[in-house]
């Protein structure tokens, strides 16, 4: 992420210490488990290259991305350890770089393994693949129906492909209990014993996301992708706060700005585009700059605000650079801090708060903040 622009307006700070220490405790409460963090989408709009940094530091041995080109910019910033990369598009030139690369590539097509092993021998290089199968999501990998005939698919390929993984994704990780969840699992056992009696032993088996990896251990295998949870943020309700084996988690983003002007308004007074809110009574009302272009959801009902130690309702609509807080009778003035979100520790609104203020999930929220809205690296 470019951290172009004013610091002054707003700025979303990453704590890097808090991503190090989310990594560290959940892996120690999966003493036997590899870990893979998740940096797809600029690592959830927290920046992928620093946060690759801190998750080697954590000793992470594993970064996940979707796109070919997200693991070609690991590369490019110097990252020499195992990445994989499992959203392919045919033609998809990203695969031939991440081949040059070593980088693994997640494969649930058979156009993808013709694709890749053609691009492997073009190259000179084997490929190291991680086959997908679908156990329930319907995204990428085989259906149960296919899954002899892919695994067979692959083994043919052995000149051009190493088959290092196989792996699939859960639907409801985010919910312990659900059904889904050993249906999932069951199914990933089925399909491991397919590819054995196809004469695959991949080193890597994966399936659990974030979710999972906090409430169901038994979902683990060798390896859990860690996405949200890196960023301190909870993957559903069900799983915390409070936090399982209570894990020291905490919230890696802070979004904040400077008040650009304060005025007094009478009662009547409108605000914003549409004039939906307008002042009961007197009082006074603060600029925030920083819009709907800058990641803030336009569409929050309710949303609060931190200035000044207490919380201020946003009213009116967000526009696209601003938006407009009621600051009652306070005396704030311009140039004051407002924490849009942040770790909540001293009575903040959250990211969860603003994803409920959305009708989203916390993920929306830290990953929409855009490439406007400057980062800050602490920790
Ligand atoms: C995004 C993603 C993850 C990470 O999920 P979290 O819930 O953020 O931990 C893991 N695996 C796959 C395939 C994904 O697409």
């Amino acid at each position: 992420m470019t951290t172009t622009g004013s610091h002054e307006r707003g700025e979303a700070v990453i704590d890097l210490s808090a991503v190090r220490s989310n990594l560290r405790a959940v892996m120690a409460s999966l003493p036997d488990v590899q870990a893979m963090v998740v940096v797809k989408a600029d690592a959830y709009g927290h920046g992928a290259v620093p946060v690759a940094r801190a998750a080697r530091d954590a000793g992470v041995s594993w970064l996940g991305v979707a796109l070919p080109e997200e693991a070609v910019a690991l590369r490019d910033a110097g990252d020499t350890g195992p990445i994989l990369a499992w959203l392919l598009v045919p033609g998809d030139p990203g695969i031939a770089a991440c081949i040059d690369r070593g980088v693994d590539l997640g494969v649930g097509s058979s156009w993808a393994l013709d694709e890749v092993a053609e691009a492997a021998r073009r190259r000179g290089r084997k490929a190291r693949v991680h086959l997908e199968v679908d156990t329930a999501l319907g995204r990428g990998g085989r259906p149960a129906h296919e899954w002899a005939d892919f695994f067979q698919h692959a083994r043919a390929l052995d000149d051009a492909i190493e088959v290092v993984g196989i792996w699939s994704h859960l639907a409801c990780a985010d919910e312990p209990s659900h059904p889904a969840n050993d249906t999932q699992l069951a199914g990933f056992q089925q399909a491991l014993d397919v590819a054995a009696a196809c004469g695959l032993n991949p080193q890597v088996r994966h399936l659990a996301s974030s979710g999972a990896a906090l409430s169901r251990p038994d979902l683990a295998f060798d390896l859990v992708r860690l996405g949200i949870i890196t960023y301190g943020v909870t993957p559903g309700p069900q799983i915390g706060p409070p936090w399982p084996h209570d894990l020291a988690i905490s919230p890696a983003m802070s979004v904040r700005a400077r008040i650009a002007s304060v005025k007094r308004v009478p009662a009547g007074h409108g605000a914003s585009y549409g004039l939906t809110w307008t002042a009961p009574h007197e009082t006074s009302l603060a600029l925030v700059p920083l819009g709907y272009a800058d990641g803030i959801p336009r569409t929050a009902r309710g949303a609060q605000v931190w200035i000044a130690g207490r919380r201020f309702p946003v009213v009116g609509r967000v526009a696209m650079d601003q938006f407009i807080v009621d600051i009652g009778d306070e005396p704030i003035e311009a140039g004051a801090e407002a924490v849009v979100f942040g770790t909540g520790a001293s009575g903040e609104p959250t990211a969860e708060e603003w994803a409920a203020w959305d009708d989203t999930i916390g993920y929306e929220i830290v990953t929409r903040m855009g490439a406007r809205l400057p980062r800050r690296y602490i920790g």
